[in-house]
């Protein structure tokens, strides 16, 4: 069987567990830039307030009716999660962590009556370690548990339900709608209904082979799996195939110095995660896209990459190399909107091995190693930004603003709570 289990409307419930006022009104969470909501508490989704809706439109909306609206604080939600995750663990052999709040559970035992009471007393555990409400659903096939955790979520009060037989879910899945189902898309679902095929049900007796044909092999694998039999499998190890980090302006930036700031900023962003994963990169991919609203220029997105002499995660050769793409690509004139770094390729450090062709050598492989070690320990230890490179610039007037993000509660120590 295999276990769902999924944090409710995760963002909001990581602010409440700080500020228990929130428990009963309605809580919003922006995205970066506090542009548009992201998650909604259930009152505030009673309201009408759509998913994705840019802020703007409803703020006068949110004043009247006392909604509070949070910026996105990714430190706090980074750190709950992995609290949840490290609780899951700790406990279960076998976890495929899948989101920031989901994660697949899988036993080996059929005995659906222990596995529910498994299920409520790890729901109770996280509840009392973390202070996070949680759904957990049981299926024999991930895409079945996934069903299982969205009623749930919505209709079961002690918030766990297990599919174990095709009686128990074919009423579930007569009601419920194809959008509803992991891996049915906006587009098959719309090619879907024109087939005349409208429930999840409905798709789990369609012939496999034709759904094969006429959509893909992961939808066929649906099928299947809406029947009861397994295809996919849990991924215990996620191995991460990209990095990313990039974010808009807080407004349009012309000056080629912030936008190397900024590049040089989430290009050491990127780098930390790659040491965090013990990985080293070969190459690093810069970007940079102009105003897509501006009246006097067309709109731009340019992507250059630098190949760096050997396999490396130093961040200063990161700073040196985005500073060396984004003046390539920097056109006098033109507003830009985001920049951002990628990192595509990435390899396992123990093939960091010398070259013969470059001119460095072993010892000052260590050294930089070394270095970047003491930067990420003393980021990590005190605050993410104690040691920083000049080339991210001080004053980062580019930086997106954030008007309403809560302390870090977990993370920063001026911001632990007081209790008086
Ligand atoms: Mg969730």
């Amino acid at each position: 069987m295999f276990m769902l289990v999924d944090c409710n409307n995760f963002y909001v419930s990581c602010e409440r567990v700080f500020n228990p006022k929130l428990q009963d009104r309605p809580v919003i969470v922006l995205s970066n830039n506090d542009g548009c909501v992201i998650a909604r508490s259930n009152q505030a989704k009673k309201l009408g307030i759509a998913m994705g809706i840019p802020y703007f439109k409803v703020a006068k909306f949110c004043q009247a009716k006392k909604v509070a609206v949070f910026s996105s604080n990714y430190m706090l939600y980074g750190d709950m999660s992995r609290r949840v995750m490290d609780i899951l663990q700790s406990e279960i052999e076998h976890v495929e962590i899948y989101s920031i709040d989901e994660a697949f559970l899988y036993f080996s035992s059929k005995n659906i009556a222990d596995l529910i009471t498994q299920a409520k007393r790890l729901r109770q555990k996280i509840l009392q370690w973390t202070g996070l409400p949680t759904s957990i659903g049981l299926g024999p096939t991930k895409t079945l548990a996934k069903v299982a955790n969205n009623v749930a979520k919505k209709e079961i009060k002690e918030g766990v339900l297990a599919l174990s037989e095709s009686n128990e879910w074919r009423p579930i899945l007569e009601r419920l709608a194809l959008s509803d189902i992991w891996g049915v898309g906006p587009r098959s679902m719309k090619k879907l209904l024109e087939l005349g095929i409208k429930t999840p049900w409905a798709l789990a007796q369609a012939p496999p082979s034709f759904i094969r044909k006429r959509f893909s092999v992961t939808l066929e694998r649906t099928i299947y799996e809406l029947k009861g039999t397994p295809c996919f499998q849990l991924d215990s190890i996620q191995p991460n195939k990209q990095i990313m980090v990039s974010r808009a302006f807080r407004k349009p930036i012309t000056n080629l110095q912030e936008i190397i700031e900024a590049g040089c900023c989430y290009a050491t962003q990127a780098f930390e995660k790659l040491r965090q994963q013990n990985f080293v990169t070969p190459r690093i991919q810069v970007f940079l896209t102009t105003h897509p609203f501006s009246l006097n220029a067309e709109f731009s997105s340019k992507i250059i990459s630098y190949i760096f002499q050997m396999p490396t995660q130093d961040s200063r050769l990161a700073c040196k190399a985005t500073r060396i793409c984004l003046e390539k690509m920097f056109k006098t004139g033109e507003s830009y909107k985001k920049v951002g770094i990628m990192l595509t390729e990435l390899l396992d450090i123990t093939q960091q091995t010398e070259d013969i062709f470059t001119n460095i050598d072993g010892s000052e492989m260590a050294k930089s190693n070394a270095l970047m070690t003491v930067m990420d320990h003393i980021n990590h230890k005190m605050d993410k930004n104690m040691v920083f490179f000049a080339a991210q610039g001080i004053q980062r007037s580019w930086q997106g603003c954030q008007q309403w993000r809560s302390p870090c509660y977990t993370t920063r120590w001026e911001d632990l709570m007081l209790v008086y």
